[in-house]
């Protein structure tokens, strides 16, 4: 019998990356029947991040190869993207023993982002380089486009006083860019700028996005007049790759028990992603905003942090004990507690999005949890808070008009309780024109999203298209 190509997957830490490599690895193993490998560096911080890794490897449906840590006892970087850029350099020579110890050597490298160093140790190994993106396709022109910005632009990119533009994509305002592009005098900026540069020296990169979604930015990188000039790989879309919801998981708990009670599509899933946290005063406003909308609601909270550096931001999501009553409004678990049911720290998000109860989505706006809205047809009040969220959200709430967002930024100020219930009731119970259109819109593009992933559809064939190069690569 002839032997299946065999494909490593490298991913970064972070539930933002580990999730969509892991389902990446089971469509190419259980779709297309290749052999996998994926090379995993654990952030050890929690107890979600471990019991994922685990059942990824009781699955058994690909190996599962846990890197060992590097040493970072002498980094003094602390930004998410610095820190993360380093940790993936410093684990380039455990990747490659890894990689050696191997009976059989993968013929391709699928990379995260965060990763593409370890394209040398792809060259050593005569393996094929492709970089999986698993955000959108807007995101992936900023970053490769970074390059020329970088040489063009003077001054700070937030500072400009007009749009920055991206060829063939739609131009980006200064106080979108993505946060490692905020200060160009700090090393992240330089690591992200060389990321792009790393994708550009791909042989193909993937996107977790597709083309009735992101039509005009993704024709933009094979138009050689355009992003083609600068990214010659070619880029195949082949989303919305999600974990497929795991309802049967999470049939028994209480949160379960709850929502299979309430009515159709009447609660609103609130939740900041597996690393966003709130400041006290937000936290407070979020709460009564959700008691004044009247609305159910399903609450993931965590312990609100003090603002620093602007970003709102926990690596810690499930291992230490918490104590809700302690920072929410006084008797508000108590208020609320027919309408509404908070979780600590963590919910089986794609479990509770795919009940049939819940019909609206309060989220940072972090590109699985935004996918993960579209592929259940729910609208959004999108709260970006770090990363390239600000970014998703203008595209999820201006442009294609499936989300609802505050005025302002939520890392600037406090968003107040009166705009937040205003937001919540136009996307799950306001009959105005823009409601019932927001409703609308979420549920077209949930179809568009299904039309894209099943057979003769876009994102299908490309990925089709994308395994039989693998299979050349050997
Ligand atoms: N997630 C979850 N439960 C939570 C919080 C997050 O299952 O309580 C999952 C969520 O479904 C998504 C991932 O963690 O798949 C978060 O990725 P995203 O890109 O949305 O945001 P990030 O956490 O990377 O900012
Ligand atoms: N859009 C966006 N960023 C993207 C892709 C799309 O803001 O990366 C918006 C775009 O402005 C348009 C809509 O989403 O309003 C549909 O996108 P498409 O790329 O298909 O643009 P079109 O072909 O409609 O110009």
């Amino acid at each position: 019998m002839e032997s299946s190509t065999h494909v490593a997957l490298l991913s970064s830490p972070g539930m933002g990356h580990l999730f969509p490599s892991l389902e990446l690895a089971t469509r190419l193993s259980t779709h297309h029947h290749l052999t996998v490998t994926v090379f995993l560096v654990p952030s050890h911080s929690s107890s979600a991040e471990n019991k994922v890794i685990a059942a990824a490897e009781a699955a058994d449906l690909f190996t599962v190869v846990e890197l060992p840590p590097a040493d970072m006892s002498d980094v003094t970087e602390s930004s998410v993207v610095g820190r993360l850029a380093i940790t993936m350099r410093r684990h380039v020579p455990a990747f490659r023993s890894a990689v050696s110890a191997l009976t059989s050597l993968p013929s391709v490298l699928i990379a995260d982002i965060f990763a593409t160093e370890s394209f040398a140790v792809a060259d050593e190994f005569h393996m094929a380089k492709y970089v999986f993106v698993a955000s959108n396709a807007w995101f992936l022109a900023l970053t490769v486009y970074a390059q020329v910005w970088d040489k063009q632009i003077v001054g700070q990119y937030v500072d400009q006083k007009e749009p920055l533009q991206i060829p063939g994509c739609e131009p980006v305002r200064p106080c979108d860019v993505i946060d490692p592009l905020l200060d160009r005098t700090q090393p992240q900026y330089f690591e992200i700028v060389k990321v792009g540069m790393d994708i550009a020296s791909s042989d193909g990169v993937l996107v977790n996005t597709w083309d009735d979604l992101q039509g005009r930015t993704l024709a933009s990188f094979s138009d050689r007049n355009l992003l083609g000039r600068i990214m010659k790989p070619p880029v195949y879309s082949i989303g919305p790759i999600v974990r497929q919801s795991s309802s049967k998981k999470g049939g028994s708990s209480e949160l379960f028990n709850w929502l299979s009670k309430q009515p159709n599509e009447s609660v609103i899933y609130v939740s900041f992603g597996s690393g966003g946290t709130l400041s006290f005063e937000q936290m407070t406003e979020v709460a009564h905003g959700l008691e004044m909308s009247g609305q159910r609601f399903v609450w993931v909270v965590r312990a609100p942090t003090v603002r620093s550096d602007g970003a709102y931001f926990t690596t810690g999501d499930g291992s230490e004990e918490q104590s809700e009553s302690k920072f929410l409004p006084e008797g508000f678990l108590e208020r609320t507690s027919e309408v509404g049911f908070v979780v600590s720290m963590w919910a089986d998000q794609t479990a509770v999005l795919g009940s049939p109860a819940v019909g609206g989505f309060f989220t940072h706006g972090g590109w699985n949890s935004a996918l993960e809205g579209i592929t259940n047809g729910v609208p959004m009040v999108v709260w970006p808070l770090y990363a390239e969220q600000r970014l998703n959200a203008t595209m999820l709430a201006e442009e294609v008009r499936v989300a609802v967002r505050p005025k302002e930024l939520p890392t600037k100020v406090v968003i107040g309780r009166e705009e937040i219930a205003v937001m919540v009731r136009k996307i799950m119970a306001e009959e105005d024109e823009e409601g019932k259109a927001i409703r609308a819109k979420a549920k077209e593009l949930q179809r568009s999203a299904e039309k894209a992933s099943v057979e003769g559809g876009s994102s299908y064939d490309n990925f089709a298209k994308v395994v039989k190069l693998f299979g050349k690569s050997v």
